[in-house]
């Protein structure tokens, strides 16, 4: 009867392809690691299992060390060696599976884009829950993110239930419905899972192509929680527009399907403590912040001469979900309106890389604008705190993270009202919104005239009121955007299946 009262937290693990700082692409590894901590903090036991990469800053993992186990693991009808390491990450312990198949799968020299990413990540997939099962370890919930591990959904119910490791619920995050790891639908076989049986259209079977199955689609199919990470993402991409062909598969599974809200971690991401600031600051010394912005002009070689000039930051993959056209106008724009302009991005994409490489090229020497195109952690830093505005003109955006980061350094978000940027950019201007939660300056139309109003609007404030400027800029950097709040509703989903799932197996 008093079992609530004392009951231990719940013991979660989660399985995934990213966490940030040590191996990180995008979004996924920072929620990986805030996530976790969060979860931690609260009292439940949290793992993690990655892939070892031999491109993962190992300078950033404490205490690395292999276990003394070597774990079998099935692919294409043979048994593959694995070694299992294990070290910390930001105080959560981590295991990593480094695997003896002649294909070397993490041995790449980069995360993704790889021909054969559905068959290292299947593998992966596969090799993970083995390691659970042999380790003997009975997790409450195991967490899969991404196409990349959702392959545990449909591995854990039709493989690994039948052998004993039976003790958990399964949840999945999607973090972005653009990518779903399809392949022809006998590729699955590889990994042990049936593809006759999963290749019907209410299990794996890819919506648009029937001879080919889908990760995702398993994922959301298998699991007992689904979720996204915002709600009006949620929302959107049940719409035949923002499903990317899933949108049927999520209709027919909303009751498990809900869109929480990311966090940031907010030890990393604090300007009062960041190591890699020239000049700590909060949101009570803003002085500190205009020395940033004055340290950064001047290790990229912007002109000083007008401290009053807003400088204009913007940190991102340079792919079409991020406006990449916008982001460009945004540039000219910004130069025209008499501000700088600082873009920190990259791209997987070779003719838009070549294409801001152009760009970069033609202002090299320029007084006012400079684009690094590359990836680069510290630079980061430094450019939110240095940014007076921080522009973000998604098409799309499943939660978004530079926005939540933008405004703790105390740089304005100029956004499209669209996913998670709706769901945390509220614009000064907008009456129907209470005026406490107004942040930023948003826009609707994904086009020029859209992000012009946006911009401009901004601007003018910034010159000409500077009081209400700086009432916003402390008001921002004031919002708590940690994980508490996510987490506790992670929480909740969690301990809610924990508990359906004890009720039906009594029953
Ligand atoms: P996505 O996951 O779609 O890339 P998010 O906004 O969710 O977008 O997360 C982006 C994260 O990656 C942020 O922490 C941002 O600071 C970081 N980031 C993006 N591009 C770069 C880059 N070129 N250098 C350093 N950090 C970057």
């Amino acid at each position: 009867l008093t079992s609530s009262a004392t009951s231990p937290g719940l013991h979660v693990i989660h399985i995934a392809a990213e966490m940030a700082p040590v191996a990180k692409v995008g979004g996924l590894g920072d929620v990986v690691s805030g996530l976790s901590k969060a979860l931690q903090k609260k009292g439940h036991l949290v793992e993690i299992v990655l892939p070892k990469y031999d491109c993962m800053q190992y300078d950033r993992i404490g205490d690395l060390r292999a276990l003394d186990v070597v774990i079998e693991s099935y692919f294409d009808g043979q048994l593959f060696k694995n070694k299992i390491w294990v070290g910390t990450i930001e105080g959560l312990p981590v295991y990593f599976i480094e695997p003896h198949h002649p294909d070397k799968f993490f041995w790449r020299g980069d995360f993704y884009g790889e021909r054969d990413d559905f068959r290292r990540f299947s593998y992966f997939s596969r090799v993970a829950l083995e390691f659970l099962l042999q380790a003997g370890k009975k997790p409450d919930i195991i967490h899969c993110h991404d196409w990349q591990t959702a392959f545990i959904a449909p591995l854990y119910w039709d493989v690994y239930v039948p052998k004993g490791l039976n003790s958990a619920r399964i949840c999945f995050t999607c973090h972005n419905f653009e990518y779903q790891g399809t392949a022809a639908a006998s590729e699955l076989e590889s990994c042990g899972l049936d593809s006759q049986h999963l290749n019907r259209p209410d299990r794996m079977q890819d919506n648009s192509a029937h001879d080919r199955v889908n990760s995702v689609k398993g994922g959301v199919v298998y699991s007992n929680i689904v979720t996204t990470v915002s709600p009006t993402y949620g929302q959107e991409v049940r719409t035949a527009e923002g499903g990317k062909g899933l949108h049927s598969t999520l209709s027919t599974h909303s009751k498990k399907f809900i869109g929480v809200l990311n966090g940031i971690d907010t030890d990393i991401w604090n300007p009062a403590t960041d190591p890699f600031l020239e000049v700590q600051y909060n949101a009570n010394d803003l002085q500190g912040k205009s020395e940033n912005k004055e340290a950064l002009r001047r290790n990229l070689g912007l002109s000083s001469a007008d401290v009053k000039r807003p400088l204009v930051g913007c940190i991102t993959r340079l792919v079409p979900q991020k406006g990449v056209h916008l982001i460009r106008h945004a540039i000219y724009l910004t130069l025209e309106l008499g501000g700088q302009f600082v873009l920190l991005g990259s791209s997987p994409v070779p003719h838009i890389q070549r294409e801001f490489e152009g760009i970069a090229n033609h202002f090299k020497n320029h007084d006012h604008i400079r684009l690094i195109l590359k990836y680069d952690e510290s630079l980061s830093h430094t450019i939110y705190a240095a940014s007076d505005m921080f522009i973000i003109p998604s098409i799309f955006e499943p939660c978004g993270l530079t926005q939540m980061i933008s405004m703790r350094y105390g740089a304005v978000p100029i956004a499209r009202k669209t996913g998670g940027l709706n769901d945390s950019v509220f614009d000064v201007d907008d009456d129907t919104i209470p005026s406490q939660f107004r942040n930023g300056f948003t826009f609707l139309n994904a086009d020029e005239k859209g992000i012009n109003g946006a911009l401009v609007r901004a601007i003018n404030l910034f010159r000409n009121d500077s009081k209400s400027w700086k009432q916003l800029v402390q008001k921002d950097m004031n919002i708590d955007f940690s994980w508490d709040s996510s987490a506790a509703q992670y929480e909740e989903l969690y301990l809610k299946s924990v508990t359906r799932g004890r009720a039906t197996k009594r029953a």
